[in-house]
């Protein structure tokens, strides 16, 4: 089969013919129709964090496709189903973290396209217990960012504890910040996106953001003191920045909500002082639970929720990567595995 492989930190990744993995007794194989690009790859194929992924590595936790094989122990999926294999491969099942449902926080689990091979290859191996079925009215190349960019941005603002008519940022509007403004328009709440440039000034405010604040404009909290009065209830940091993330500490009203979502290699220090004194809260969030994608896909099936895609091969990643780098990508670039 065709994949797109990466063999060290911050080379080229090179597209090979490589074995069809061979499924066990609980996993199926899933022939891949459509991948999305999330910036978390370009992080695995760098090396970027703390915990490293496994080399050579096919990346990708936005794959979708067809089952062609189940294995022996699997019963509640066919050939032939529509699922999505999330960055959440597998868990335990058995951690208090499991038995609460909040299979994320597992501390045995495995990430798809890190520890994993993932989605960016003609078929992928997959837990039958952690893929997710596609909703029929949603076509594969819709599915695939769901299933990171949409349930990541769904359950970031399921955490950030606000309620319809309070106000969000979303600071960050690339692939995940996308999305999030449009869950949060979803959920009644209002919304003032915060990236750079014409191209995302007009899609966020075309998906139903008030306000668009350039952050090449000046510093963007003082703005949304300025149009709000104070801070907003919560702010939501996709960036890849640590300004990204120092700008959204700073713009959350008293008694707000800061939630971490991006993951830039490089640390925050959080200001003790008035973290106390304005009663801030800090949450950090992790894709999302199976529960959670069924619902992040109900929205989509339901046309509440539309990714902003242009669809590309699987020959052009190394090009797809450097235009994600350089904040180029509007929306969600998805590559047809078809
Ligand atoms: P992306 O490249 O599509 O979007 C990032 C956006 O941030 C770009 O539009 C860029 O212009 C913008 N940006 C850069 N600096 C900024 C600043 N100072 N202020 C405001 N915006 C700024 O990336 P993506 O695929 O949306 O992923 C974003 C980040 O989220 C990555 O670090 C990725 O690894 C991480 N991520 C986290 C999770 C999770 O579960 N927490 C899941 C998926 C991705
Ligand atoms: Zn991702
Ligand atoms: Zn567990």
């Amino acid at each position: 089969m065709k994949a797109a492989v990466a063999h060290e930190f911050k080379q080229d990744l090179k597209i090979e013919d490589v074995e069809i993995p061979s499924i066990g007794v609980n996993d199926v194989l899933v022939n891949i129709k459509a991948s999305g690009v999330c910036h978390t790859d370009i992080h695995a194929c760098h090396g970027d964090w703390p915990v490293k992924p496994k080399m050579p590595l096919i990346p990708g936790h936005e794959g979708v496709g067809e089952i062609t094989e189940v294995g022996m122990n699997v019963g509640h999926l066919k050939k032939g189903d529509r699922v999505g294999i999330p960055f959440l491969y597998t868990a335990c099942g058995y951690c208090d973290y499991c038995l609460e449902g909040k299979e994320t926080l597992c501390p045995d689990c495995r990430y798809t396209g890190y520890h994993e091979d993932g989605g960016y290859a003609d078929y992928c191996r997959a837990d039958a217990r952690y893929v997710v079925k596609i909703p029929d009215d949603i076509d594969y190349i819709e599915a695939a960012p769901l299933f990171c960019a949409g349930v990541t941005s769904y359950k970031a603002l399921k955490v950030s504890k606000t309620k319809p008519g309070d106000w969000v940022s979303v600071v960050g509007v690339g692939g995940l910040g996308h999305l999030a403004v449009q869950y949060a328009v979803a959920m009644g709440l209002n919304v003032i996106a915060v990236d750079t440039g014409a191209d995302k000034k007009d899609l966020s405010l075309q998906l139903g953001a008030s306000h668009f604040i350039d952050f090449k404009s000046g510093p963007p909290e003082r703005q949304i003191k300025s149009l709000l009065g104070t801070g907003v209830h919560a702010a939501v940091c996709t960036a890849v920045s640590k300004a990204g993330f120092e700008s959204a500490y700073a713009s959350v009203r008293r008694g707000g909500t800061l939630v971490l979502v991006g993951l830039p290699p490089e640390d925050m220090p959080v200001p003790i002082f008035d973290t106390v004194i304005n009663g801030i809260t800090l949450v950090g969030s992790i894709v999302g639970t199976r529960r959670d994608l069924e619902e992040c896909l109900n929205f989509a099936a339901a046309g509440k929720i539309k990714t902003n895609i242009e669809v590309r091969k699987l020959e052009e990643i190394n090009t797809i990567f450097d235009e994600l780098e350089k904040g180029q990508v509007t929306g969600r670039i998805v590559m047809d595995l078809s």
